[in-house]
């Protein structure tokens, strides 16, 4: 015999949306979040090609020319190896770099409530009025904090309605807040800090040691020849 079942709910309730879906700044998020990439992340295709290209047509070059008229074949393939895994690993870090988050710190959705010394205190050319809490309130737009014995300034930042962390700066082209910001680079679409910064010196550093080694390799094959 059926039970007649209770009547079921005509509508689910709505699913909280993950972070990535709320987020306030410019980035694109693939992956389900877990790639996030700046607005200008287009641009990683470009400096992919100018990394790969290169290497593509210098491998066929030396297959090509060099390598079959000189009767080493272990040592050619040694050689292109190197040339490949070189590539492969620059490529790595441009694309990690690219497509971490390089140390973003969270905004807040309203300004902080202004602490006890701040509630009675006139306006001064110092102080600003928030922008996105209510009700309006006063903050000052540094404020001073004692790190280890050392007083540090921090600024407000009126985007992300928090008082930023030490060598901390705001990307106007990603919208966020940055940890030990340098700069935002267009070749990899993507702010350069307190993350970023280690796989950033990787990148170039690897491609000047695949040129001159493929330049090396280049000048010992023609003298070869010749
Ligand atoms: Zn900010
Ligand atoms: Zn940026």
């Amino acid at each position: 015999m059926m039970v007649p079942s209770e009547a079921e709910p005509t509508s689910s309730p709505p699913q909280p949306k993950r972070l990535y879906q709320a987020w306030k700044g410019n980035n694109v998020f693939l992956c389900g979040g877990r790639l996030i990439l700046g607005p200008d992340a287009a641009s990683l295709l470009l400096s992919s090609f100018l990394v790969a290209g290169p290497a593509i047509v210098f491998c066929y070059q030396m297959q090509s020319k060099f390598f079959r008229s000189n009767g080493q074949p272990h040592m050619h393939r040694a050689a292109l190896l190197i040339v490949i895994i070189t590539t492969l690993v620059d490529l790595f870090f441009l694309f990690m770099t690219s497509a971490r988050d390089p140390g973003i710190v969270p905004r807040n959705t309203r300004a902080p409530p202004p602490e006890a010394d701040e509630r009675n205190l006139p306006a001064t050319p110092s102080m600003e009025w928030s922008v996105g809490g209510t009700p309006r309130m006063r903050f000052r737009r540094t404020k001073d904090v004692n790190v280890n014995g050392v007083t540090v300034k921090l600024k407000f930042c009126e985007t992300c309605l928090r008082y930023r962390p030490p060598r901390s700066s705001h990307c106007s082209i990603c919208n966020n807040c940055v940890q030990k910001f340098d700069h935002h680079c267009p070749w990899v679409g993507q702010c350069i800090g307190l993350v970023s910064t280690h796989g950033y010196c990787l990148f170039p550093t690897i491609s000047h040691i695949e040129y001159h080694y493929d330049k090396h390799l280049a000048e010992q094959k023609k003298t070869n020849l010749s």
